[in-house]
């Protein structure tokens, strides 16, 4: 799906996701975590994220003070200085990139810092996770980023 396609079906179903999301949080499935993992096989075997990359091209992983070690490490800088040319803190306290796309994605898609990316990178969109209860609202707003987490949730839909 192109991202066009997508922002435009995620808007759409902007209110019919939101209200089964709410629905999973006072209703949760005792096997939710299985009903998750196993859309997120089916979904990721059929997804080509380089064709994609819209995480890293509309928001920020958070950055924590490992990878940050790590990430500037890779690009030849003191974590100091990786802070102030790419970082700064959000609301929450947490650090983010100051501009989208992230400055590590390259013009075919591919993680210029992959083997040493951030652990929000490596877990994103984060539908293969334990304790899938506690991640729905974030789930939620990640159909509106990550074409797999709407197909994903169209799958759930159908059987909750
Ligand atoms: S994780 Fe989702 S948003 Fe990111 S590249 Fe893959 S399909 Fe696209
Ligand atoms: S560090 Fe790599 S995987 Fe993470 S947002 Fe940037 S380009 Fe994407």
């Amino acid at each position: 799906m192109n991202p066009e396609t997508h922002k435009e079906l995620a808007q759409k179903l902007k209110k019919e996701n939101r209200q089964f999301y709410d629905k999973l949080k006072k209703n949760t499935p005792k096997n939710l975590d299985d009903y998750f993992h196993e859309a997120h096989e089916e979904v990721f075997e059929q997804t080509d994220c380089l064709t994609c990359a819209n995480c890293c091209k509309t928001t920020s992983p958070i950055f924590y003070q490992k990878d940050i070690e790590r990430v500037a490490k890779k690009v030849k800088l003191k974590p100091g200085q990786f802070i102030e040319k790419y970082l700064h803190l959000d609301e929450e306290g947490d650090y983010v990139l100051n501009a989208s796309p992230c400055p590590f994605l390259d013009s075919e898609n591919y993680c210029m810092v992959y083997d040493e990316r951030p652990t929000a990178c490596r877990e994103y969109p984060h539908t293969n996770r334990k304790k899938m209860y506690q991640l729905l609202d974030l789930t939620y707003r990640n159909t509106l980023v990550c074409p797999a987490v709407l197909a994903i949730t169209r799958r759930l839909q159908t059987i909750l």
